[in-house]
């Protein structure tokens, strides 16, 4: 859907300030507040049911439980489920999108009602994190996955394939985020450093260059000065682990994603663009999806209570703060996780919390993730499935059957052989293993302001009214196509290796020849390099590059900063 505003939220976020619209018409009239911060916190694939078993499991109240809740609707632009892509593509740019798609819009949407503007079609759109930084505050992005997965992908990057990890990375780097947690460490490192960049840059040394401070694991995260002004830590070359299994050795080293995000606002707050101007936040409980696709509830609570820490932190210093706005949402429902099952179709009013929490998810210490890197090579060995599973999870009545499940299931797949033996131990329950098409709550904290039901694209209109940015104005000063921007010069497009990251713009005009790298915020005119205020964006469905409208002042010799918002 166009940027679509549900009709009732569309009066209600937009109060009182006259917000311009790219044509410099006022599209508000009601005041709404504009805060200094804003803190967006998203535990990835929980529905209703994943919070009602959390609570249990607690036995006190979450920390979202206390703020004010709304109902967001979820489906893509091509179908009523949505994947990560499309759905953190939604949240950064305010259009829902075509699966796998990072912030990058289809030629058109299929489901009703969606309208992919024609001027935006097939290319790039601006995402709140950009429009953020054009306005000088400072931004952060917190995940537990690999911080290049799709949702803190969607936020820095642009691109058809969620896969394509290595071009989001060198994306994110070039995009000057200031504050960057995560893992997938080995997307900044060349096979010579240990890493996996197949266009052999390595982006490490770029960081370093660019004045972040560089932390690996917990005690450097904790020790980092507050300081630093930027601030970049890839704790683990691929996902991190479950915050359950850092009591392994494999683990220990990593931090929660609690203390991620104290670090991160404590940076961000300090910073002297967070003083000024103040900061934006995404923080993801990327790992909720995952246990939720193995349809493994110890590896739901691990990742859902270390996110109910991450949100305790966020709300500790916005109640400070007084100027923070605060939502939690996630992306969509994952597994359709029931409290019920077709074992209590009988007897449901008579079910006590013993056969749901206790004994059989209290006994679980870690993981399944956990129980599959303690088995080992093991894992044909029926007398160490039985121990570790007594060990680890308190079961003690594994048939034979479910031995054999668990001996056969494949390499990093095991939990989804877990899973199911757990759930089954208890009254909940699973519809699939796949993502479902229910609406999810928002929770937010620091305006009374009713929601009510709104759409997953209000999600940005939400943040950008929050810090008083317009996502058309950002698109229209970062996105322009180069045939269009550069009329009458000669271009050639290379695309070699454009997938890992590689291919670059060469425009011919006027005696002179720039060099514009894909992904980078770099125009080299005549050998010389100049820093633009966004990235140079190859489109894959159309064959266009799409490049910052500072591109045009820099090739005709006019300062960048004179030329910020003239089109
Ligand atoms: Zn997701």
């Amino acid at each position: 859907m166009k940027r679509v505003l549900s009709g009732i939220t569309s009066v209600l976020l937009c109060v009182g300030i006259a917000v311009a619209s790219p044509k410099g018409t006022s599209i508000c009239k009601q005041p709404f507040k504009k805060f200094k911060n804003v803190i967006i916190m998203i535990p990835d694939g929980c529905g209703v049911g994943h919070f009602t078993l959390a609570r249990w499991y607690k036995a006190k109240p979450l920390a979202c439980d206390a703020l004010n809740v709304a109902i967001v609707r979820t489906y893509g632009a091509n179908t009523y489920i949505t994947d990560s892509a499309p759905a953190a593509t939604a949240f950064a740019t305010g259009y829902k999108s075509w699966d796998k798609y990072i912030s990058v819009l289809p030629a058109a949407g299929t489901m009703p009602g969606v309208e992919i503007p024609e001027n935006k079609a097939n290319g790039p759109v601006a995402t709140v994190l950009e429009a953020v930084k054009l306005s000088g505050r400072a931004t952060g992005l917190v995940a537990t996955s690999t911080i290049t997965h799709a949702t803190p992908g969607a936020y820095a990057g642009h691109w058809y394939a969620r896969g394509d990890e290595a071009l989001l990375q060198k994306q994110m780097v070039y995009q000057n985020v200031d504050v960057v947690l995560g893992g997938g460490r080995k997307n900044i490192l060349t096979p010579a450093n240990g890493g996996t960049r197949k266009d052999n840059e390595n982006l490490l040394d770029t960081l370093i260059m660019k004045g972040y401070s560089i932390v690996n694991d917990r005690y450097q995260l904790e020790a980092v000065n507050p300081d630093c002004q930027k601030l970049w830590g890839q704790f683990s070359m691929n996902a991190m682990g479950r915050d359950w299994d850092r009591s392994l050795d494999a683990w220990k080293d990593e931090p929660s994603l609690a203390d991620m995000t104290r670090k991160a606002i404590e940076v961000l707050k300090y910073s002297t663009k967070g003083q000024q101007r103040g900061f934006f936040l995404m923080v993801e409980g990327s790992q909720v999806d995952w246990a939720s696709h193995a349809n493994e509830p110890a590896g739901v609570l691990s990742e859902y209570l270390a996110f109910d820490a991450a949100v305790e932190a966020a709300l500790e210093f916005a109640k400070m703060d007084h100027n923070t706005l605060v939502l939690v949402l996630s992306d969509h429902d994952n597994g359709g996780l029931s409290l019920g099952s077709r074992k209590t179709d009988a007897n449901y009013s008579s079910r006590s919390l013993d056969s749901l929490i206790s004994p059989v998810l209290k006994s679980a210490k870690i993981t399944g993730v956990g129980i599959e890197s303690l088995l080992g090579a093991n894992r044909s060995d029926p007398g160490s499935i039985r121990n570790i599973l007594s060990t680890w999870w308190g079961i003690n009545d594994l048939t034979d059957d479910e031995v054999g499940t668990i001996a056969v299931s494949g390499t990093g797949s095991m939990e989804y052989a877990l899973g199911p033996i757990l759930s089954s131990r208890t009254d909940m329950s699973w519809t699939t293993t796949g993502h479902t098409g229910n609406d999810v709550p928002l929770y937010y904290y620091g305006t009374d302001v009713p929601f009510k039901t709104i759409e997953n694209t209000d999600v940005a209109s939400i943040c950008e009214k929050a810090m008083g940015v317009d996502l058309d104005v950002a698109h229209d000063l970062l996105f322009r196509k180069a045939d269009v921007l550069f009329n009458g010069a000669t271009l050639k497009i290379d695309t070699i290796g454009v997938r890992n990251g590689a291919g670059y713009l060469t425009v011919e005009l006027d005696n002179k020849t720039a060099k514009l790298p894909f992904n980078k915020n770099v125009i080299i005119v005549n050998g010389k390099s100049y820093t633009m205020n966004g990235i140079t964006v190859y489109s894959y469905n159309n064959h266009s590059v799409y490049v910052p409208f500072q591109a045009k002042c820099i090739l005709s010799g006019i300062p960048a900063r004179n030329c910020l918002c003239k089109k």
